[in-house]
């Protein structure tokens, strides 16, 4: 039997790659203020169609959507912003208290043609802000992201940010865009054809080669910028720069969904291809309304998490290969036994103890030691049994021994622990 297409295992050998990450994170994550939240992967259809917007890319072509055995129409999320807002406004959190900074890492679902970096369920690390209008939300969240990335040690990584206006400033740049698109139709391929009529935003991000000669001198919504939202976004430059947070201002970086306002930003880099993106956000001060809440701004992002892993990979760094502290070769039955007391005994004292039930021969256990690079070996055969007594081997510098057999336990910590 084989996986579906798209999705993937992530098998033992680099999952340390996810564990470090997401250590890393949930500890940024908690020292800068931000609760975890969990939320289903399932959810009524309308969750994603009413925010994300009904001409994006996502709803239309990506949702894995399907009635359920009762006819509801139900959607494995393909991000997680939106159930997100779904909770905040469901549970009326707002009332006791507005500002709410939430974490959420897990499996989303796009259909999408798969390929090095893009799988059709892909894991993200999300964090939203509710309840800030200024725009400090905006830097805490880039500079957080930028952060992370250094503690990892990833350098070849850009930040690229752009202002994507609010309903004051939209109207006179959709105006603009329309005009030009209309004059360029015949120089624009299939999809920003449709888009032009549909989502014209999303012309400006077109990869194809006739579209970015066509749109080159394309009005973009930073020149039509109202003055709060050119304040904000001036606010929001400065004080990256004072963090210490290069970026770039990118006038093409619209974000595919419709809920954006204000500050989009994207983290980029060169070390995966075309996949580029490994993290993305922005600010949606109409969503939290839109889905049935009170007037409340928001602001979040959602890391890569596949992708980001991905990146770690192309870093020149060891392996964290997982060792094994203490190996327990027992030959004959009354050692198995005993060998089988002593790991468990071993392990919940936090000793990363194996025992090998086969009855194989010394030697095939020797072998099977250093296969799992263990770091000790514990030999209990007949005649150590029989003496009451056990060798303690240590592999590295071959020093050995002898520990009477009912002090095993004791004495194997006390070696181990004051090796480590
Ligand atoms: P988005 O929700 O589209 O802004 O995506 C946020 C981040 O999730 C992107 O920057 C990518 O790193 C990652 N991402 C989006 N789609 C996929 C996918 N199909 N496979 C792997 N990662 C993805």
């Amino acid at each position: 039997m084989q996986i579906i297409r798209g999705f993937r295992d992530i098998l033992p050998d680099n999952i340390w790659i996810w564990q470090k990450i997401e250590r890393e994170a949930v500890k940024l994550f908690k020292d800068f203020g931000f609760n975890e939240i969990r939320l289903p992967i399932l959810e009524k259809t309308e969750v994603f169609a009413r925010s994300i917007g009904e001409v994006t890319d996502i709803v239309e072509k990506e949702m894995y959507t399907f009635p359920d055995r009762k006819g509801d129409k139900l959607t494995l999320r393909p991000e997680a912003t939106a159930s997100m807002v779904r909770s905040y406004v469901q549970h009326k959190m707002y009332a006791s208290d507005p500002i709410r900074k939430f974490f959420t890492i897990g499996p989303m679902f796009r259909r999408e043609r798969p390929q090095k970096g893009r799988y059709r369920q892909f894991y993200q690390i999300d964090a939203e802000i509710f309840g800030i209008a200024a725009p400090y939300a905006d830097t805490s969240l880039i500079f957080l992201l930028n952060e992370l990335f250094k503690r990892l040690g990833l350098k070849d990584l850009t930040a690229h940010i752009n202002s994507l206006g609010c309903p004051d400033c939209r109207p006179d740049f959709q105006k603009a865009l329309l005009d030009l698109l209309e004059s360029k139709k015949d120089e624009l391929c299939v999809n920003c054809l449709r888009r032009k009529d549909t989502n014209p935003l999303r012309t400006l991000d077109c990869k194809a080669p006739q579209c970015r000669a066509a749109l080159k001198d394309a009005p973009s919504t930073i020149d039509f910028l109202c003055d709060e939202c050119k304040e904000h976004f001036a606010i929001v430059k400065k004080t990256l720069r004072q963090q210490g947070v290069e970026f770039i201002e990118d006038k093409t970086l619209v974000r595919g969904l419709d809920y954006y306002t204000r500050t989009a930003f994207e983290i980029q880099t060169r070390s995966l291809g075309a996949q580029s993106a490994v993290a993305g956000g922005g600010r949606y001060d109409l969503l939290v309304k839109e889905m049935g809440g009170p007037d409340i701004p928001a602001i979040g992002f959602a890391i890569g998490f596949d992708r980001l892993v991905e990146v770690m990979e192309t870093l020149d760094k060891k392996v964290e290969k997982e060792t094994l502290d203490l190996f327990i070769i027992a030959i004959g039955k009354p050692a198995v036994k005993a060998g089988y007391l002593w790991s468990t005994n071993l392990n919940l004292q936090g000793i990363r103890t194996e025992v090998d039930y086969r009855g194989k021969s010394l030697k095939a256990l020797m072998k099977r030691a250093d296969k799992l690079s263990a770091r000790y070996v514990l030999i209990a055969g007949e005649k150590e049994i029989k003496e009451k007594t056990c060798i303690l081997r240590n592999m590295e510098t071959r020093e050995q021994v002898v520990i009477e057999s009912d002090k095993i336990v004791q004495e194997t910590i006390k070696i181990i622990k004051n090796n480590n």
